[in-house]
């Protein structure tokens, strides 16, 4: 296994209800509530967080540009095992809505709706 590779859940609260640009998905509504958004880094896992984290950075991925919202805010970081399609399974294993299609799964291979879920107020 690669050195700092894992895949890791952001927690994220959003506290008003919004209606924000995401690159290329356009504009998309935002239930006010908590979501979870999951992905996988192959290496550099603990940049990969920090720059999640940070608000001084170009927006590239999905959930660059739904963090870039003051109202937004990562509440907790769950980190688990690399493993190849371990994103989609730990993914999967989310209840809740996914409130835009495609969001985070550009490179979803295993029939996500989204690696993004509304888990509720
Ligand atoms: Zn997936």
């Amino acid at each position: 296994m690669a050195e700092n590779s894992g895949l890791y859940q952001l927690h994220i609260t959003l506290s008003d209800t919004e209606t924000l640009e995401i690159g290329r998905l356009g504009s998309c509504s935002f239930p006010k509530g908590k979501y979870i958004y999951t992905g996988s880094a192959k290496r550099g896992l603990n940049a990969r967080i920090e720059r999640h984290k940070r608000n001084d950075k170009k927006l590239h991925w999905h959930i660059d540009y739904f963090l870039a919202t003051e109202t937004a805010k990562i509440t907790s970081v769950e980190i688990f095992k690399f493993h190849e399609d371990g994103e989609c399974v730990l993914n999967q294993s989310i209840e809740g809505k996914h409130v835009v299609n495609g969001f985070g799964a550009s490179d979803c291979r295993n029939g996500c709706k989204s690696h993004f879920v509304f888990v509720g107020k």
